[in-house]
């Protein structure tokens, strides 16, 4: 079903149980009403949200009760009764489902997170929890693409040099969906599983929200996961 207000994602897995959301632009999520009134309106408990206070960390939790959750970029369950949730406005919204089993989990990767290694930390964390790497589906969703994520000298060593494109002028492009792929991989999860969208929030400007093109007024697309 399409929605104008946000996507449905959950074709992306093959975990027949869950619901994976992502909003739009034109739905208005702003603070905690926002959140609770995209997961009433998409089918969700709006009670059970996790809500991580995003700090741009490599911090990743399995909590066991809903409620906010201090410096936190990425937020993991194994209870069906839980959902998940994120925001971004550029960064990749990183949405991971078990195929069979109820564990799944919603990462906030923006490109400090990613060179300090938050989705090595999300594979350490779902393998402390006895679960296979190999059996996640993965979905990397909108977020600003290599023809507008642009970086200057000063920050430049901190990234894979087989993500980088010089385009003169000390300005370089960075490739953060390729490179959080090749990361994916070297961690232990399956290429084959794993879908990057290539919709650009920054290019997007009538659907998406972004942080690049607005500056700090700009809103916030949120992203739910769990059972429903
Ligand atoms: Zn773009």
């Amino acid at each position: 079903m399409i929605h104008k207000d946000w996507v449905d994602f959950s074709h992306h897995f093959s975990n027949q149980n869950i619901k994976a959301i992502f909003s739009y632009k034109s739905f208005n999520a702003d603070g905690l009403e926002g959140r609770k009134d995209l997961a009433d309106q998409t089918g969700f408990n709006s009670d059970s949200l996790i809500i991580p206070k995003q700090t741009h960390s490599t911090n990743i939790l399995f909590p066991m009760e809903a409620g906010r959750i201090l410096d936190t970029d990425g937020v993991f369950s194994s209870d069906p009764n839980l959902v998940c949730s994120i925001q971004v406005a550029d960064c990749m919204p990183v949405y991971f489902v078990h195929q069979l089993d109820s564990v799944f989990g919603l990462v906030h990767a923006g490109w400090r997170g990613l060179v300090n290694g938050i989705l090595l930390q999300s594979a350490k964390q779902i393998e402390e929890k006895g679960k296979s790497l190999s059996n996640f589906d993965i979905l990397i969703g909108p977020s600003i693409q290599k023809c507008c994520f642009e970086v200057s000298d000063d920050v430049i060593n901190q990234f894979d040099p087989n993500f980088i494109e010089e385009k003169g002028a000390g300005k370089y492009r960075i490739d953060l969906q390729k490179l959080a792929l090749h990361q994916l991989v070297q961690n232990g999860f399956k290429s084959e599983k794993i879908t990057t969208l290539t919709e650009c929030t920054y290019c997007e400007a009538e659907k998406y929200h972004s942080y690049r093109r607005n500056g700090k007024k700009a809103g916030r697309m949120i992203g739910l996961l769990g059972y429903c």
